[in-house]
């Protein structure tokens, strides 16, 4: 029998942090050689005790933390960080692709030529793609497959992780989404499954999985426009109540096949309520909210234009996250120019109304009025 060959491609907080799972299932199961390559996006770090600064790799190497992205971690030894993409997919027959997804198309075809012809695949990525031409939605493990080519199968693994309360070894579900058939789904379980803490379940449903973890760092804006309004816990559950019903109609106009269990797996329902609470888009559009209500209040605008409103989120993203990327604002506008094209925007007043805060330059107390799906009596 074959071993598989793991390689996880993308070193932020959640590639580290799932690569102390995959680390330590490697080194005790059977069916994984014991190294896992982490590709890294090379880059100068400051470290603790030295006063130059030095490269990411090595200190992942020689420290075992990835200081800059999951600090206080440690990973497990047999996890080696590789700056060369085609060295670390070398051979490899299972890649986990990890990272933000506006840096994964110019990755594809080096990755495609270093691995192994019977590779598979998981996405840990949670965004989606737009095809203008057709209006149609195109997921990224879809465009995982087709850059990679003749009958590559690739699966995602979503759920409510939030990347350091998952390394910090807190007891928490995740949904595996594939179809490889036997034996390879239940391979593949085990490669994340981490008793007792870190608990899989498999189901089938790729399109409804990935597109749960998609849409959530939409509604996750909303929530942190909720709490940066000032308003409370009621508001928020009413609009992750509107925010879940959004995504299943979303799932099933653009999607077949789409199960209605997959919004009650760790993907859906449980994915939504933690980003939420505690996300990066969750915690980014509440500073978003309070410096437009500032500014207005201040007279320093009126309302944002486009070019203002990505300015601010960009501004944001850098001043809070320390390189880690939103996902969610990207996410927004793809949707967003989606239900343009398809001409369905009033079937999601609620995700409309989220981009028209984010970059349309409408006041961030207007959520109210997206999640208000009752009409009012005249
Ligand atoms: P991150 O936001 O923590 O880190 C950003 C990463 O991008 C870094 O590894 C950085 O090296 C890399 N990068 C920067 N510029 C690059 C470039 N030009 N080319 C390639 N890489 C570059 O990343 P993350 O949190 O691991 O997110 C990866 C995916 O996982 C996202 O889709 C996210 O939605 C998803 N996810 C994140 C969490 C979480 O809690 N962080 C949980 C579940 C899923
Ligand atoms: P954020 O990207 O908003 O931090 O969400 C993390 C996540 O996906 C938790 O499951």
């Amino acid at each position: 029998e074959q071993l598989d060959k793991v390689t996880i491609v993308g070193s932020g907080a959640w590639g580290s942090s799932i690569a102390t799972k995959i680390g330590r299932n490697c080194a005790r199961l059977p069916f994984f050689e014991e190294k896992v390559s982490m590709w890294v996006y090379e880059e100068m770090v400051d470290v603790e005790g030295s006063d130059e600064k030095m490269k990411l790799t090595e200190v992942i190497n020689t420290r075992h933390e990835n200081v800059k992205y999951l600090p206080g971690i440690t990973l497990p030894e047999n996890v080696v960080a590789v700056p060369d993409l085609a060295e670390a997919c070398r051979d490899a027959t299972l890649l986990i692709f990890v990272l933000p997804h506006q840096f994964l198309p110019r990755l594809l075809p080096i990755i495609r030529e270093a691995a192994h012809p019977s590779c598979r695949g998981v996405s840990l990525i949670k965004g989606i793609d737009f095809c203008k031409e057709k209006g149609t939605p195109i997921l990224i493990s879809q465009g995982i497959a087709e850059a990679m080519g003749d009958g590559f199968e690739c699966g995602v693994l979503m759920g409510a992780n939030v990347a350091s309360e998952v390394a910090e070894g807190q007891m928490c579900e995740s949904t595996l989404a594939s179809n490889f058939g036997p034996p390879a789904d239940e391979i593949t379980r085990r490669l994340f499954d981490s008793p007792p803490h870190f608990r899989v379940q498999h189901i089938t449903d790729v399109q409804g999985a990935e597109v749960c973890g998609a849409l959530k760092n939409v509604i996750a804006l909303g929530a942190g426009f909720v709490d940066g309004v000032g308003l409370g816990s009621n508001t928020k559950a009413a609009l992750m109540r509107v925010g879940l019903k959004e995504m299943a109609k979303f799932c099933h106009m653009f999607f077949d096949g789409i199960r209605d269990d997959t919004f009650m797996e760790s993907c859906g329902m449980a994915d939504l309520i933690t980003t939420c609470f505690g996300g990066r888009n969750r915690k980014c559009a509440e500073a978003f909210a309070k410096r437009q209500m500032k500014d207005i209040k201040e007279g320093r605008v009126i309302s944002y234009d486009l070019k203002q409103s990505e300015a601010l989120w960009t501004k944001i993203e850098a001043d809070l996250l320390n390189g880690q990327k939103l996902q969610g604002t990207i996410t927004s506008k793809d949707v967003y120019n989606l239900i343009c094209a398809r001409n369905v925007t009033a079937d999601f007043p609620l995700i409309k109304k989220i981009y028209d805060i984010a970059y349309g330059g409408h006041p961030v107390e207007e959520i109210v009025l997206g999640i208000s799906t009752v009409p009012t009596p005249s």
